[in-house]
Order: structure tokens, then C-alpha cells, then sequence
């Protein structure tokens, strides 16, 4: 018995300490399971084989990235992905967090939650004051917000 449990400790050492010299999800990586995923879910509602098929490669791509050792060869590919996307990924960054916000104000009986759409700095404002200016301590832009 102990002898297993030494090996599950070296085992999970080993793990632990693989994982840290590799690649993991990147914005790349997050791009690529999406991409995976959209053909995986395609393939299961019309049961096309080459979705099916698109859907295998990204995913064990993403999977190949994410295990991957070579990191500064990764790292090379998630910058020139940014290069292009950076733009895209920030507005679907900011959308994500409007909506983490927006649930953040429903769940919260005292502050109102926003996003600066500049500098996407987290605003909280206290509730029921009507219409109400704000300026965002980072950027410094004043918006009129309705809490
Ligand atoms: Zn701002």
C-alpha cells in the first residue's frame, strides 16, 4: 500500500513538474479547442464524417500545443497569432467580461458593475442613484451610466 502511494506522489511530482516547463492553453490554444469544438459540435447535430474529422485534428493539435516542450517554438506561433487576432481576442476579453459583470450586478444587491470600453477597467457604482456621471479611474473617460 505504501509503496503505491509513494508512486502516486512521484507520479504526480513528475506531472507537476512536466507541466510547468510546457506550453498549456495560450490564446492560441484557446483558439484552436473553439475551432475544434464548433466542428465536434457540427459533426453531432449532421453526423458529417468531415467534421468529424476537423474536429480530431484541432483537438489533438491543441492537445500536441499544449503538451509540447518546445516553448519557445510555441510561444513564437502564439505571438504571430496575436500579431493578427490580438485585436479580436481583446474584444471577445471584453465582451466576456461585460457579461461576468452584468451577473456580477444581479447577484449583487448594492453595486452596479461596468466595463470601461477603453481600458477595460472594472467600474462599480453604487445602486439606485439614477442617472449618474462616472469618470474611469484609469483612462480618466467620463461616461453616464443608470444604476
Ligand atoms: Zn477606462
Amino acid at each position: 500500500m505504501n509503496l503505491i502511494k509513494k508512486y502516486i506522489t512521484m507520479f504526480r511530482a513528475d506531472m507537476k513538474e512536466a507541466m510547468t516547463r510546457r506550453c498549456g492553453l495560450d490564446e492560441l490554444n484557446n483558439f484552436i479547442m473553439l475551432i475544434g469544438f464548433i466542428f465536434v459540435l457540427i459533426a453531432l447535430f449532421t453526423s458529417n464524417w468531415i467534421c468529424t474529422l476537423f474536429g480530431a485534428i484541432f483537438i489533438v493539435l491543441c492537445y500536441v500545443r499544449v503538451f509540447s516542450k518546445k516553448l519557445e517554438k510555441r510561444q513564437k506561433e502564439n505571438s504571430i497569432y496575436m500579431r493578427y487576432m490580438g485585436g479580436v481576442v481583446a474584444f471577445f476579453d471584453y465582451y466576456k467580461l461585460c457579461i461576468k459583470m452584468r451577473f456580477r450586478t444581479m447577484q449583487d444587491t448594492e453595486y452596479y458593475y461596468f466595463v470601461c470600453n477603453t481600458c477595460h477597467q472594472i467600474i462599480r457604482l453604487p445602486k439606485g442613484k439614477n442617472k449618474i456621471s462616472v469618470r474611469c479611474p484609469k483612462c480618466s473617460q467620463t461616461f453616464v451610466k443608470r444604476t
